[in-house]
């Protein structure tokens, strides 16, 4: 879209209003709206806004920052909002009008978008976001499930059907292509993939993604959540990524018609820089201290550094398809991570181990969760992190995250982090009085 074709847009559509969105160094998606007959300005030099009021983002002293629009991003909300309409755009952030801000996550991923490129790839990125819809009762957030169902289930045991066929409505009335949406494992869970896209569309998909679940089961007396782990003993929610890389002519560069496998060279050392970095990438994967309460044997999320061409308990699937769909799937990742700065650290992994050669160990068929220590050892296989703390501790040594990040980042993202250890450690837990009460 230009800005003829957005003018259009807005008069066609009678949208009252325009809400520039982007995300903060959480992943948390923020919004300024600006009434549609502003949109001139807004197209000539950006709109300014307080940078310091945003986390992680400005210096106190330099607070002005722009959202520039990206126009690929233009699409009607599917509600409105006391019965007027508005449109949405997705906008990078700058510091002056022409100089992109090094802490927008959104920058981050696109330099190594870009970085790919000079490389002769183009990168693309399918995430499955999975989620639970959970119950409100006088207007809070309950965790009770809401039904007794699992994969694939089908009503009457799956009762917010309705919503995930509202959500697919509204996604693709927004401009996404929804693949599939289906019922998950655990009772009251949910997941939505979408087609793969660029990295940076397909994170802006993730957050659109989030924003329409959230706002639907609100309206609905409900509530979704992302968070990881919710429940003990019952499977989390992970964001899956499937990864590909094409040539600038369009071929799948993980696919070889002459291997005997079908993989790549360029594949094998891609999954040997994600096997390289898969520890230090972590904190930026999975950010929370729920995240590692997800990360345990028996709930088909990864525990040990691995890949696989089947198995649900290694780290990195090599899904069955082959010719234009080979990929990967990284299993790491969940929904509580910022989708720009995961895919970023991701890729950047991937592709340092093309530059580097980094060639992967065998990969492992069978059931990790059951293996003992002294096998694992034998074969090399290592652990992703046991909890927050010790992912931040690699994340703090790695070159790489700090130059995907960029330094702004990386120094509030550890700053922030750390807090959010301490906070955790410190704190004396329901589960803690019980197990103590007596000593
Ligand atoms: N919910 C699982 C996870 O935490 C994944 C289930 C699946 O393979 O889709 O990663
Ligand atoms: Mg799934
Ligand atoms: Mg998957």
């Amino acid at each position: 879209m230009d800005r003829e074709k957005l003018l259009e847009f807005i008069d066609k559509n009678r949208v009252r209003f325009l809400r520039l969105q982007f995300t903060d160094i959480n992943g948390t998606m923020k919004n300024v709206e600006i009434p549609s007959d502003e949109v001139e300005g807004l197209l000539d030099s950006g709109i300014m806004f307080d940078g310091s009021s945003v986390q992680g983002f400005a210096r106190i002293h330099e607070s002005d920052m722009y959202l520039k629009p990206d126009l690929r991003t233009v699409a009607m909300l599917p509600w409105t909002f006391d019965g007027h309409r508005s449109a949405r755009i997705i906008c990078d952030v700058y510091e002056d009008p022409s100089t992109p801000f090094d802490g927008d996550p959104r920058y981050r991923l696109k330099l190594i978008q870009e970085k790919a490129r000079s490389m002769g790839f183009i990168p693309y990125a399918g995430p499955e976001v999975e989620f639970f819809i959970l119950p409100r009762k006088e207007g809070k957030p309950v965790f009770e499930f809401l039904d007794s169902g699992s994969y694939f289930d089908l009503l009457p045991v799956d009762i917010a059907e309705h919503i995930r066929t509202e959500v697919s409505v509204y996604l693709e009335e927004m401009g996404l292509d929804v693949e599939t949406t289906h019922h998950e494992v655990a009772p009251s869970q949910h997941e939505v993939d979408f087609r793969y896209a660029e990295p940076v569309i397909a994170a802006d998909n993730v957050q659109t993604v989030k924003l329409v679940i959230k706002t639907l089961a609100i309206r609905n007396n409900l509530f979704a959540t992302f968070m990881p782990k919710p429940f003990f003993g019952v499977n989390g929610s992970g964001m899956h990524v499937h990864m590909s890389l094409f040539t600038l002519d369009g071929r799948n560069a993980f696919y070889d018609p002459d291997a005997p496998d079908g993989i790549s060279q360029t594949m094998r050392y891609f999954i040997g820089g994600l096997i390289a970095h898969a520890r230090e990438i972590t904190a930026i994967t999975n950010p929370t201290v729920n995240s590692y309460k997800r990360l345990v044997p028996g709930y088909e999320a990864p525990v040990n550094i691995a890949w696989s061409k089947g198995n649900r308990t290694a780290l990195i699937r090599v899904p069955k398809a082959r010719g234009n769909a080979t990929r990967l799937e990284y299993r790491a990742p969940d929904p509580s991570c910022n989708p720009y700065l995961a895919l970023a650290v991701m890729f950047a992994a991937g592709l340092d181990g093309i530059e580097k050669r980094i060639e992967p160990p065998l990969p492992v068929e069978e059931n990790i969760y059951k293996m003992s220590d002294a096998e694992k050892q034998k074969r090399g296989i290592s652990r992703l992190p046991a909890n927050l703390k010790e992912a931040l501790t690699e994340a703090e040594k790695s070159e790489l995250v700090k130059s995907v990040l960029g330094e702004h980042i990386f120094e509030k993202f550890m700053a922030l982090k750390e807090r959010e250890w301490w906070e955790y450690s410190t704190h004396i837990s329901e589960w803690e009085r019980i197990k103590y009460e007596n000593i």
